[in-house]
């Protein structure tokens, strides 16, 4: 008999997003000449730059010829697209990390839920409340957790990120084996500074610990004292693996493209007490699991990376980064609190008292505009919404207008 995994069991019934669209979808039938504005689902809305297309081409083009026609790549991507990450995401910064500590993959969904495999199944994981739920639901998978109940699932080690602690998360008051951090955060847009990650990493080195740091939405940081990897922090290559996703930063939703750093002084331990390389063990398992992102792709990755390249996405972040100012104007109008919109992409709004689906309910209902429900990444989400930014200026400064004469 063909027997099922059942941790899948015990992963929440219903997802996030499929319940929004159930609500939008039933409004827009009983309301079918409603413009709905989408600020809840956090895709990009603006098309490739040129620079990156003329890449994409470049590598189609290559693709076409039998003296440049590519096969199977290297597993870990191509070396002029490490060399280029290393050098001018890393080196440039003073962060320690050379190209062969870098893994091409196809986005940062894939390898922050993948990574869990390399720990054993009793590992202690410490995860934020809110949080972006794919770390959650793989250990859920991978059976690290007991049941769901009241909003938690049992063995995990939650990390409250709520108004009191400025959304980041405090140390826990129990020993924890792995920990996922994310920064700028998805969905508070909270921001830590290089003093608040300089605690995670003293913690983690003590502890023999591991952290997953998340850094999507590192594009969107402007403040130039903010830390843009982990490894600005001093000793963090001993205990931090870091995750990035063009996603984001260049458009590449629909494109796929992220990797992941996995330092060679990272280490893991046997139940002897044994250090294993946690470079070696990744290496192994994409090697085994993973073929490579196509070649055209990379080339459209590596055109991110050309003066020009730089500057468009870099026009494209800042047009995001103007509609998180308009949301936050709106909310600052209003009388709202709120967290976020000014390094990221995300305006984290607290419903003052009101329940987060009732929150969603009131704007989709006298505005026509989706936000997303804050429950929806955990129980500390309970009172808030998230507003996003990726869409059009016109319909963010619509969206804002309809939401102030409809709450004002
Ligand atoms: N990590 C965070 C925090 C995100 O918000 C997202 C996407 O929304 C991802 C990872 C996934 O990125 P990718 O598109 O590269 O899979």
């Amino acid at each position: 008999m063909i027997r099922a995994n059942e941790n899948y069991l015990k992963l929440k019934a219903s997802y996030l997003f499929s319940d929004i669209a159930n609500r939008v979808n039933t409004f827009q039938k009983e309301h079918p000449d409603a413009q709905v504005i989408r600020l809840g689902i956090g895709d990009v809305t603006k098309p490739l730059t040129p620079e990156l297309i003329k890449g994409f081409h470049d590598g189609v083009e290559e693709m076409a010829h039998e003296e440049t026609f590519k096969g199977y790549g290297p597993e870990q991507g191509y070396a002029f697209l490490r060399e280029v990450i290393a050098k001018q995401d890393y080196q440039a910064l003073g962060a320690d990390v050379s190209a062969d500590e870098i893994f091409v993959s196809d986005g940062a969904k894939c390898d922050t839920g993948n990574f869990q495999e390399l720990f054993a199944q009793d590992v202690v994981v410490a995860i934020p409340d809110p949080v972006y739920p794919a770390y959650l639901d793989t250990n859920v998978m991978a059976g690290r957790t007991g049941a769901y109940e009241d909003g938690r699932y049992k063995g995990v080690v939650y990390l409250d990120c709520v108004k009191e602690n400025r959304f980041l998360p405090k140390l826990p008051d129990r020993d924890v084996d792995l920990i996922y951090l994310c920064f700028p955060n998805n969905p508070t847009g909270s921001t830590a500074t290089k003093a608040d990650l300089k605690v995670w990493v003293d913690y983690a080195i003590e502890n023999k610990a591991l952290i997953l740091f998340d850094a999507a939405y590192e594009a969107f940081i402007r403040d130039s004292d903010l830390p843009r990897s982990i490894y600005e922090i001093e000793g963090a290559r001993k205990v931090a693996v870091e995750f990035r996703s063009y996603s984001k930063t260049a458009g590449f939703t629909g494109t796929r493209c992220g990797f992941t750093v996995v330092p060679k002084a990272c280490m893991i331990y046997t139940q002897a007490g044994e250090a294993i390389s946690l470079h070696d063990m990744w290496h192994r398992r994409q090697g085994t699991k993973f073929n490579g992102v196509s070649y055209p792709v990379q080339k459209a990755t590596f055109a991110a990376y050309t003066e020009q390249g730089q500057a468009q996405i870099k026009q494209r972040i800042d047009y995001y980064l103007n509609n998180a100012a308009v949301i936050c104007q709106a909310m600052d109008d209003l009388g709202f609190e709120y967290v976020g919109g000014k390094n990221s992409p995300y305006v984290w709004v607290d419903g003052d008292g009101r329940d987060s689906w009732d929150f969603f309910d009131l704007l989709l209902n006298k505005a026509q505009v989706v936000c997303t429900p804050g429950a929806g990444f955990g129980r500390c989400g309970q009172q808030y919404i998230r507003i996003s930014a990726f869409n059009s200026l016109e319909n963010v400064e619509l969206a804002m207008s309809r939401l102030k004469e409809a709450l004002q």
